[in-house]
């Protein structure tokens, strides 16, 4: 792991003025290096040299057909030891041994023309070379190698981008041994090195006064070793930036190469190389599409096979820093990997983001905006959205903080053409759910998930960074365990901070209007009011190279990330304008805690109660509809409220608070695709908009990230099979143009100049209640949702349907719970069984004969989740009285004991039938049409819908239908 940002400082060996003992020595030291003993891969024993000369047989292909340059040889280097061993090898092979040659700027002509002399395959150029400049020396016919050892360091950047495009314009391949870098390991051997000139002088120089002396008097051999060995460290490069000084040189013609890095430990006990191989990709065979690093099981990636054109690779202009291999935090950093990278962070990338955390995957976040929404946008919260929020363990901030309305309330003119209520019912889908829908602003929304995210990962939203370039190493695509992506990011300057508008006023009794902080702090999480202040997560201006697994772009209605794929928005939008206010109303209109639709011939104003005695309302904006252009200066709060109060009348309406406004156009639109071969995935507005009216967008797009997350944490966790992913469009994209279709409808319909009557409303309205609560819907069949007709003989519960809630009883404890409480979002699968009537012998039986052959079953899927728990967990839910029965009666399957933790008794729950008296109306086996003569089984998957259902008998079908979705031990 990098500890350290580079910065090219000086060694002392480099300077003219360093005498040529303390030159020597180092150089010495050196070369001894390259023949100590220490251990190679398979543990026999093997020296650094050996290593190298492995690597390079390894990797680069056809080595006999190659000469090997050493462009920076000084006095030799370790090409007298390498020269001899790496020929060894090839003879051993029965192949020809290669050249090597010696070249520098300042030629050692002696010390070379005496290693020569030693060696037929060594050669050397007597004039000076300039290593940024070198031409091909290998004699026709020959490829040629450039071999740079322990020297590369020695180049600042801009002689290092010279150095790598000579090789790369006049090499076939080349490679670079480093023993030094920016890593602890390197620190520690170097400290290790510095220690041994008081054994080594010793040894190699016990006649010398003058090394005796500068070694155990004053001691400046070590001292030298010291400041050499921790600059060069200093010095080293990371994989990434040596890729980066070459692909930052716009005109250099990389596509015929590959690189692969890596490091190695060669010697005990901190020695480690770290070494870089490119190879011109005719040559190539060894190197394969993998360009994992060898000791390092991330893939690492370099930018081949661009998918677009990068704009802007400011990113090369190298902010040396942090290295950021583990996510998130490295402020000003050159590259780091992650498993997933979130764009965005409203309710799409923050519901992701949950999962990732919920999953234990790593995962950043990232946010172009310095702050969470402050207030206004998004408050209105359908059933579904809660159950789901409810299954993350965060069901009581809405509970404490949220407005619930219960019920819907229709005005329009009588016959008289008074404004009268017309129609009042249950709200959208409280007949569906456990929960009531209600309204929380988004502020609160946004900062209870950031806090929910923090506490189960410790992930922090970074806030004002933004993607510059996406590339996609396509090459890789169909690896899933691969960094095929990667996304350069910046952090912006403080200018170019988004923040979020507020425009809150309050109305003075004289009429003019008072500007107010607005209610921008998050009560649902204890804090100080500090996420209200804009901030830039890092240095700002710096930059940063992300490779990921996957991307999920949650970047809005703009999205950047729909963008770069090239997706299409289709459908409409319309010139009717609407305001959206929310204001402490001075009226008399009894109905402002509920949801209400007023018609008038002046036009239409929605509203809903929402916190702090906040309504809001959204208003029609006059001479706007479908097809007419607004008038203009009808964008403020004053006119919206003054239109507002025109549709109200002769109801009262005046304001004494705004907390926020705004205006928008009517527009439906949906993306034409949702994912990037299943590698980057696109939620919320980043692929649907549409008009704010049925309170759907937050909803929907919680919901598109519902639905992703535990795909992707169960892909990245090696439970399911990556083809999993397919069915996130699948299953979204209907249900966004759903969305948008009965939007147009609605919209189109609340906008209609000549609407006088109700009519048009209440069939818009019946066309909502089904869809916006969100608990209706129903996935088609796929791999995770089984196409079995036979499931509607055992059930009424449809498949791809969420799991319903019903009440039933802990058998244990006796205590109610509901159905769906026992489906949490943690990653697991449940096998509900409806197990009948277990008062009878024979059902007890079949019960029983289940658990027997799932306990042979389940350790095929025996995955866990983060906290351990089973990846697939059976319940059983039986007909019964609960004095009739006891845990013990039933199969361990259902009622396992864990010498540790004790039973577990939260496996079996008890259905009673419905009995007089008991406030009971019906069994949820009568409920859901199970018979309690046959039960059955119900597979629900991670985000509590049904996935296949079956006969209690029928555990083949269950393993057949699993085993397209999970992968088995
Ligand atoms: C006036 C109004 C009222 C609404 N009322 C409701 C309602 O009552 N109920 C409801 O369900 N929905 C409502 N919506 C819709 C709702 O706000 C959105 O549907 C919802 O916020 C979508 O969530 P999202 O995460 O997909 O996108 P957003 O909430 O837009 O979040 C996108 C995030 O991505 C960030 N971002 C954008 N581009 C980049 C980039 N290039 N790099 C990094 N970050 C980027 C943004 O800063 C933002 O934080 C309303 C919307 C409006 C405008």
């Amino acid at each position: 792991m990098i500890i350290t940002p580079r910065f090219h400082l000086l060694e002392i060996g480099d300077q003219s003025w360093c005498p040529e003992f303390l030159r020597e020595y180092s150089h010495l030291a050196r070369m001894q290096m390259w023949r100590m003993a220490g251990k190679g891969k398979d543990g026999e024993p093997s020296t650094p040299a050996e290593f190298a000369c492995n690597l390079m047989l390894e990797h680069i292909p056809d080595l006999s057909s190659f000469t090997l340059v050493d462009p920076c040889a000084g006095g030799g280097g370790p090409i007298p030891i390498l020269e001899p061993t790496l020929n060894r090898k090839l003879r051993d092979r029965g192949l020809g041994p290669v050249k090597f040659i010696l070249s520098d700027l300042w030629p050692s002509l002696e010390r070379w023309a005496s290693i020569a002399k030693r060696s037929q395959n060594i050669e050397y150029i007597a004039e000076p070379r300039d290593a940024t400049e070198v031409a091909k020396l290998a004699k026709p016919g020959k490829k040629e190698c450039r071999i740079y050892n322990l020297c590369f360091h020695h180049f600042d950047d801009p002689a290092a981008e010279l150095v790598l495009r000579s090789a790369i314009e006049s090499a076939d391949a080349f490679v670079i041994f480093e023993m030094t870098n920016r890593t602890l390991t390197a620190f520690l051997n170097t400290t290790f090195i510095v220690l041994s000139p008081f054994m080594t002088t010793l040894m190699w120089f016990w006649s010398s006064p003058i090394h005796l002396f500068f070694t155990y008097v004053i001691p400046l051999v070590p001292l030298m070793f010291a400041v050499d060995g921790y600059v060069s460290c200093i010095r080293g490069r990371t994989d990434a930036e040596l890729e980066n000084l070459m692909r930052r040189q716009k005109d250099l013609d990389l596509s015929g190469w590959e690189f692969k890095g890596g490091e190695t430990k060669v010697l005990p006990p901190f020695g480690v190389m770290y070494w870089y191989v490119g190879v011109k990709k005719s040559q190539q065979n060894g190197l394969g599409a993998s360009t994992k690093r060898a000791s390092d099981p991330l893939a690492y990636t370099p930018n081949k096979g661009l998918f677009w054109d990068c704009e802007e690779l400011e990113f090369f202009k190298m902010n040396y820093s942090t290295n950021g291999t583990n996510g998130h935090g490295h402020h000003g950093s050159d590259y780091s990997h992650v498993d997933v990278l979130i764009i965005g962070a409203g309710p799409t990338g923050l519901m992701s983001a949950l999962w990732m955390a919920e999953f234990g995957v790593k995962v950043r976040i990232i946010d172009e905006r310095g702050t969470r929404a402050l207030n206004g946008r998004a408050d209105g919260f359908h059933v579904r959205s809660l159950e789901i929020w409810d299954s993350f363990g965060l069901g009581h901030v809405f509970a404490n903080h949220g407005t619930p309305f219960a019920t819907w309330a229709l005005w329009a003119p009588d016959g008289e053409g008074r404004l009268s209520r017309q129609k009042r019912e249950a709200a959208i889908g409280t007949d569906a759910s456990r929960f009531i829908c209600g309204t929380m602003h988004q502020g609160n929304i946004e900062a209870a998930l950031v806090d929910a995210i923090k506490r189960r990962s410790g992930v922090e939203i970074e806030r004002g960074v933004v993607p510059t370039c996406i590339t996609v190493d396509e090459t890789k695509i169909h690896d899933h365990a691969a960094h095929a992506i990667t996304v350069d990011v910046r952090r912006v300057k403080r200018d170019e901070l988004g923040t979020w508008a507020v425009n809150a006023h309050s109305v003075q009794k004289d009429g003019s209007t008072k500007t107010e902080r607005g209610h921008v702090e998050a009560d649902v999480v204890v804090n100080d009011g500090s996420d209200t202040v804009p901030i830039i997560s890092g240095e700002p201006g710096t930059t940063e190279m992300i490779h990921t697994k996957y991307v999920i772009g949650a970047d809005g209605a703009h999205s950047w990330v729909r963008r770069q794929l090239g997706f299409n928005m289709e459908g409409a939008s319309h010139n009717a304008q609407w305001g959206v206010i929310d204001v402490v109303l001075i009226t008399d209109f009894p109905d402002f805690k509920k949801h209400c639709t007023i018609l008038s011939p002046h036009g239409t104003v929605l509203s809903v109660p929402r916190e702090k005695n906040l309504t809001r309302l959204y208003v029609q904006l006059p001479g706007s509809d479908q097809d007419a252009t607004p008038v203009k200066g009808i964008d403020t709060a004053k006119h919206m409220m003054e239109s507002a109060a025109k549709i109200l009348a002769p109801y009262k309406l005046s304001y004494s608070y705004c907390d926020w406004w705004t205006v928008y156009k009517v527009g439906q639109r949906v993306s034409d695709h949702f994912e990037y071969k299943q590698r980057i995935f696109l939620g919320g507005d980043a692929v649907h908009t549409h008009t704010p009216k049925g309170g759907q967008g937050m909803n929907v797009s919680m919901q598109d990230a519902y639905n992703l997350g535990w795909k992707l944490g169960g892909v990245l966790k090696k439970q399911l099979n990556p083809s999993v992913l397919s069915t996130y469009e699948s299953e979204r994209r209907p249900i966004a143009q759903l969305l948008i279709d009965i939007d147009t409808v609605l919209a189109g319909n609340l906008s209609k100049k000549d609407r006088m009557t109700t009519l048009d409303v209440n069939t818009v309205y019946d066309k909502l209640r089904d869809f916006n609560s969100g608990a209706n819907i129903c996935y088609p069949p796929s791999a995770i949702v089984s196409g079995t007709s036979s499931s509607s003989a055992l059930t009424s519960l449809p498949l791809g349907m969420r799991m319903a809630p019903y009440p039933i009883f802990n058998l244990s404890s006796n205590l109610p719970v509901d159905l769906q409480s026992l489906f949490a979002s943690n990653g697991q699968w449940r096998l509900l069984v409806m197990g009948g009537d277990v008062t009878s012998k024979a059902q007890l039986s079949r019960v029983n004969a289940l658990g027997d052959a799932l306990s042979s079953l389940l350790p095929k899927y025996q995955g866990s989740t983060k906290s351990g728990a089973p990846l697939l967990l059976p319940l059983l839910l039986i007909w019964a009285s609960m004095e009739q029965m006891e845990s013990s009666d039933f199969h361990d399957v259902f009622f396992p004991l864990d010498e540790e933790k004790g039973y577990d008794y939260d496996r079996i729950f008890v259905d009673p039938p419905a009995r007089k008296g008991t406030g009971r109306t019906e069994s949820a086996h009568v409920a859901f049409d199970v018979s309690v003569g046959k039960g059955c089984m119900i597979l629900v998957r991670p985000d509590q819908c049904i996935s296949w259902v079956g006969e209690l008998d029928d555990v083949a079908g269950l393993d057949k239908f699993m085993g397209g979705i999970f992968l088995s031990n």
